[in-house]
């Protein structure tokens, strides 16, 4: 059956009124499905992001935006089977799939998670400290992040057709920001899939999503300021799209995620009887042939020490001689097709382009024997393993990507000429790097860490866990310099914030915390009314203040303290070592005492609204404390977070002062109060 994908515009399924473009099945070549974009209205797909999406996204805060996420992704792993079942005709192993199907999700988890976590639960993103500027701290500085007010459009390549589109979409709709997904057509009738699975989850706002299953018409010609596109792709497509004159003209922000070089690399330490040497040998045949290689983020630059070449090359050899290829359906196949045949004659060509500077040692250019498949039938191939003993020499091997089960094997003298090698790529997004001795490996990211967006260490220590060289994962940024597009992705809270606008305010502590919705040092503080343990999470108001009464900290204090906690420190107990130390006058009172005396003062003790302390951050001593001397205490509500429906938690500023008015210590306290 032959599926007619659709496109999905201002909220409903459209479909294309001509032009049909078809796709082929990777294992047979049957047409699976027929997609087009023709007669769509792209400036009106962009207007209703922009008029419709873009305001019922803001209306979120961050942390219902996330739980969305979390709900597009449940539903994602709910309706999985219907996924595997499309997926199998891109020629993808269920392996493969996994990574697409369940690793898209998993990265909506990830980034929900993320963004409950590490986002407030507002609509403005606070960047950084307050900027003091004028001397009275009357008027401050502050960054802030909101969201662009325009329409995020994907254009995302054929290799990945959820997980593509989910690790852009995470980010973006986590900023509050609409998308429009336009996927490479080869595997566009999974995307189509997978964005009916979410528009029928029932939690998108109208206008969040729109999807173009065909060409992008002139949609780039009505970008602004507020857009941005986010591509992953060729970067022959990427230098197109970046030069497009309204791209340029109106600074239309764009991320590009583009080809690479990857390297991995043995380490000169790692002999052939090492755990490093296997590992890294494992590691090159898993990143050759998962997805047969169409991974923007696998190895295709292989070093050895020279003097291991031989061996390394054997033991690539034999381990590729286990893989077997065919149709993904049959048991015991290990790598499937490419996603078609115009990738494979794409393949095919590099390959022959490689050729012509390096020497084939495994593989067969154009016959493979494909389990469960026709002789001649299908986008199949072998792994192909190249090696140039000459590195330097080898222009191409360093300039040409081809986007399939290949990689080259190639000797390097001592760590400089790897590092020189390793960056021939100029710009990849990955470089793994096998040794076991931290020395070497502090070196080597030295002499490469500017050339590569992401550098994976992987040794004896780290292998069972190490989740390889060629797995972007949501927490760490993918992307990389040069020719890998100079875009970056991802990496938790920072890939929200390309959907964000960076802002610095200025202005009086009163009115930036009023914006901001944070107490600052110098705004307004309100110490009027009931002690604020004795208020609910709903009725403390940022500013709330509670001051108290001094306490005079005395040395039998501190020898009761030494004595009871064991800490015994000379600072403590001994007069004349302690003054004798530059930063205290004679004995002072342990740190630890002043932040229990200062519990003791502020606490109110009966049972109410404060559940329990969860914490204390940004814990500064600035002041000793003498004994004799006083200390007090000023509690303030600095912000506030909502957990969930029953319990809130609640930041609160705390000022030590001494009898001087002096500052002894600051920090920050967490409560958990119930709403
Ligand atoms: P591609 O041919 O450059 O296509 C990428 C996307 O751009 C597809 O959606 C394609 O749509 C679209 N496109 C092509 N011409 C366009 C135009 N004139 N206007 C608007 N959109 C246009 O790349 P691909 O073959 O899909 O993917 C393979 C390449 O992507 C490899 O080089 C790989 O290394 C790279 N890649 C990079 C990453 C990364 O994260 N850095 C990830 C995956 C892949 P159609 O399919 O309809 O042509």
């Amino acid at each position: 059956m032959i599926l007619m994908l659709n496109n999905y515009a201002a909220d409903q399924w459209v479909a294309a009124t001509g032009g049909a473009v078809p796709i082929l099945s990777a294992i047979d070549g049957s047409t699976v499905a027929e997609t087009g974009s023709q007669g769509l209205d792209f400036k009106a797909m962009a207007d209703h992001a922009r008029g419709v999406g873009g305001p019922a996204l803001r209306a979120m805060t961050f942390h219902e935006r996330a739980w969305m996420l979390k709900a597009l992704a449940q539903a994602i792993m709910a309706r999985k089977e219907e996924l595997y079942a499309l997926s199998a005709s891109t020629g993808a192993t269920r392996q493969d799939s996994w990574i697409d199907i369940e690793g898209g999700a998993g990265t909506l988890f990830a980034m929900s998670s993320k963004g409950r976590r590490e986002l407030p639960d507002d609509v403005i993103l606070i960047d950084g400290e307050i900027e003091p500027i004028g001397k009275r701290g009357s008027f401050i500085g502050q960054h802030v992040y909101t969201s662009l007010k325009g329409v995020a459009v994907h254009i995302n390549a054929f290799n990945f057709p959820v997980w593509g589109m989910l690790e852009k979409l995470g980010p973006t709709l986590l900023a509050g920001v609409p998308a429009i997904v336009k996927p490479g057509t080869a595997t566009a009738h999974l995307t189509e899939a997978a964005v009916r699975i979410m528009t029928e989850a029932g939690v998108l706002p109208a206008g969040a999503v729109q999807l173009i299953a065909g060409s992008v018409g002139d949609l780039l010609d009505h970008l602004t300021c507020q857009d941005v596109v986010s591509f992953t792709g060729s970067a022959a497509t990427s230098i197109k799209l970046q030069s497009h004159p309204v791209i340029a003209r109106e600074t239309v922000r764009f991320i590009a995620e583009r080809d690479s070089l990857n390297a991995s690399i043995l380490g000169p330490d790692a002999g052939p009887d090492s755990p490093e040497f296997d590992l890294f040998i494992g590691e090159v045949v898993n990143e050759m042939t998962v997805k047969a290689g169409q991974k923007c983020t696998a190895i295709r630059r292989a070093f050895v020490p020279a003097q291991w070449l031989d061996a390394a090359e054997a033991a690539l050899r034999q381990r590729l001689g286990e893989v077997v290829v065919g149709d993904p359906s049959v048991e015991g196949v290990t790598m499937g097709a490419l996603a078609g045949q115009a990738q494979l004659d794409d393949v095919r060509a590099n390959a022959r382009a490689i050729a012509s500077q390096a020497r084939l040692v495994f593989g067969d250019l154009n016959t493979v024997d494909a389990k469960g498949v026709a002789a001649g039938q299908g986008a199949f191939i072998t792994p192909l393993l190249f090696r140039a003993d000459d590195p330097w020499a080898a222009d191409i091997v360093h300039d040409v990507e081809a986007f399939g089960p290949v990689s080259t094997l190639m000797p390097y003298r001592d760590l400089d000429d790897a590092i020189g090698l390793a960056n021939r790529g100029l710009g990849s997004l990955v470089i793994s790097f096998f040794t076991h001795d931290p020395l070497i490996a502090r070196q080597f990211v030295l002499g490469v860490g500017a050339f590569h967006g992401r550098i994976v260490m992987i040794d004896r220590d780290s292998a069972r866990e190490s989740t390889g060289h060629g797995s972007p994962l949501p927490s760490l940024v993918h992307g990389g310099p040069g020719r890998a597009g100079g875009g970056e992705e991802m990496g938790g809270v920072r890939g929200v914030k390309h959907y964000m606008q960076r802002t610095a305010l200025q202005g009086s502590p009163r009115t930036l915390s009023g914006v901001i919705d944070r107490w600052l040092p110098g705004a307004p503080q309100d110490d009027a009314g009931p002690h604020p343990f004795r208020l609910r999470f709903g009725e403390l108001r940022i500013g709330k203040t509670f001051r108290t009464a001094p306490r005079t900290v005395t040395i039998e204090d501190i020898e009761h303290f030494a004595e009871f906690t064991g800490d015994k420190f000379y600072a403590h107990m001994d007069e004349e070592a302690a003054a004798a130390n530059p930063f205290f006058p004679g004995r002072v009172a342990h740190g630890y005492l002043i932040l229990s005396f200062a519990a003791g003062l502020f606490v109110d003790p009966a049972p109410g609204p404060v559940l329990a302390n969860t914490g204390l951050d940004k814990l500064r001593f600035v002041k000793p404390l003498v004994p004799g001397e006083a200390m007090k205490v000023a509690l303030t509500v600095k912000a506030k977070t909502r957990r969930n429906d029953d319990y809130g938690e609640v930041r609160w500023a705390v000022t030590v002062t001494d009898g001087g008015d002096d500052t002894v210590a600051t920090y920050e306290l967490l409560t958990m109060n119930a709403i």
